[in-house]
């Protein structure tokens, strides 16, 4: 008799795991409620996939124990998954240490492993949704709802690996039933919340700079201290603040938001510059175009949109030469230019997040084996695990990794 493993979730980390179980010799059953795996897999890196980074570190990921992130990276580097998918066929490319495939699509690393299931006959059940989870005796017997909730079946295997996702990015099917799935056994979840999301906040202004891409540093401060910054292509929206910068610090101000904390996020337009320097700058600018008013020394040197706002956010009046204003006036426009404070009321939801923060309690996980410690036989993997990782390649890397080691030991378990 085969090994039976059923693996809950047909996404990243579902599928590595059911093709690392399936390799350790047990029969695999993949139960996923969507019509067809690997839903998100497609949309990830804008269709191209960032599947892992070569700068690989704990640091790069959030979890209330640490310790738990290290224990996994330092099983699956990054050079694991990388030989992985080699094997599998995927040629990458690195761009500064993100990784992609080289076809520069993300259908290949999906049907890569596909392919690699339908080898090891991994049975695909779609269209199915996982209820329940029970223990009967050494057994562990599996609940499922299909035909619109109206059929129930009822599956038994030795294993089960729940690798059911977050909320995040719900237009993909994630609906956090995996959350309630592991707290009915016991399992402490702490609060999934949007994590890599877009920043709102509120102003007249936000309408005038919408559309505006600019090279800038973002910081969130909150009660006073600044807790995360980051730099790069800040996109300025008709609700608030998007692009990679913003969601690098984003689950901080998720954090802060759900403790009912003030923020702050305040934005650099020119990182490359202190004030003096910049000041010194603007009156060069002056100096060479004396004739020029406010609004027309602004003209190349940051997008019209955001300049006429930052003008007007200053109270300058833009059909004035720089040199009628005073040194405090001219003060006052460099802090608009170099800190700019935008309050934050909050982040945009679930379903445009690319991941959440929060999930299954790691200190009720075996870190080694990936094993639940509330309930034995049951194994956990990918984004419903307590760990959130920046933007880079980091969260595949997570559910990939999870997923090859949650597979192996509930593939290899009853191996004599
Ligand atoms: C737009 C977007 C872009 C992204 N880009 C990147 C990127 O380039 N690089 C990167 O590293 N990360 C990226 N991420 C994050 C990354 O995609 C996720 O962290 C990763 O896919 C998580 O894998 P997972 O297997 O844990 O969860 P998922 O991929 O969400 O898979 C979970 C699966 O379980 C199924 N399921 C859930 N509950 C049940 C149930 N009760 N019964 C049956 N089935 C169930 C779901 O339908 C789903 O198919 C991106 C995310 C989004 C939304």
């Amino acid at each position: 008799m085969h090994n039976h493993v059923i693996v809950v979730g047909g996404g990243a980390a579902g599928l590595v795991a059911a093709i690392a179980a399936a390799r350790e010799g047990s029969h695999v059953t993949i139960l996923e409620h969507n019509d067809r795996v690997g839903k998100k897999i497609l949309v990830t890196g804008n269709g191209k996939c960032n599947m892992t980074n070569q700068n690989m570190g704990s640091e790069y990921y959030r979890s209330n124990n640490p310790g738990f992130v290290e224990q996994v990276l330092w099983k699956i580097p990054s050079e694991t998954i990388l030989r992985f998918f080699e094997e599998l066929g995927i040629r990458t490319v690195d761009k500064n240490g993100y990784v992609y495939p080289a076809s520069g699509q993300a259908s290949s690393v999906l049907d890569v492993l596909r392919m690699e299931l339908s080898y090891h006959n991994v049975v695909v059940e779609t269209n199915v949704h996982v209820d329940e989870i029970r223990k009967i005796k050494d057994k562990i017997q599996v609940k499922v709802v299909c035909g619109e909730g109206k059929e129930k079946k009822y599956y038994e295997a030795d294993s089960v690996i729940l690798a059911c996702g977050s909320l995040a990015g719900n237009h993909t099917g994630n609906d956090g039933s995996g959350y309630e799935l592991a707290r009915k056994m016991g399992h402490h979840i702490y609060k999934p919340l949007p994590a890599l999301v877009q920043l709102r906040s509120k102003g007249d202004f936000l309408k005038q700079w919408a559309g505006v891409r600019v090279d800038g540093a973002v910081s969130i401060w909150i009660d006073g201290e600044c807790i995360a910054k980051d730099r790069g292509e800040i996109q300025l929206t008709d609700y608030g603040i998007s692009g990679i910068p913003v969601f690098q610090v984003s689950r901080f101000v998720s954090e802060a938001l759900e403790r009912k904390k003030q923020v702050l996020a305040r934005l650099d337009f020119f990182p490359d510059m202190n004030r003096h320097g910049l000041y010194r700058y603007l009156e060069k600018r002056f100096e060479d175009c004396p004739y020029k008013s406010l609004d027309d020394m602004m003209v190349g040197l940051l997008n019209k949109k955001l300049s006429s706002v930052l003008v007007k956010e200053a109270q300058m009046d833009g059909k004035r030469n720089w040199s009628s204003f005073s040194k405090v006036e001219k003060n006052r426009f460099c802090e608009i230019l170099d800190d700019f404070t935008l309050p934050i009321y909050g982040t945009n939801s679930f379903a445009q997040a690319q991941v959440c923060m929060g999930g299954v309690d790691t200190k009720e996980i075996n870190g080694k084996t990936m094993e639940s410690q509330k309930m034995s036989g049951v194994y956990f993997a990918g984004e419903m695990i307590d760990v959130d990782g920046i933007c880079g390649g980091y969260n595949l890397h997570f559910a990939w990794a999870t997923g090859l080691i949650a597979g192996k030991h509930a593939g290899g378990k009853n191996k004599i």
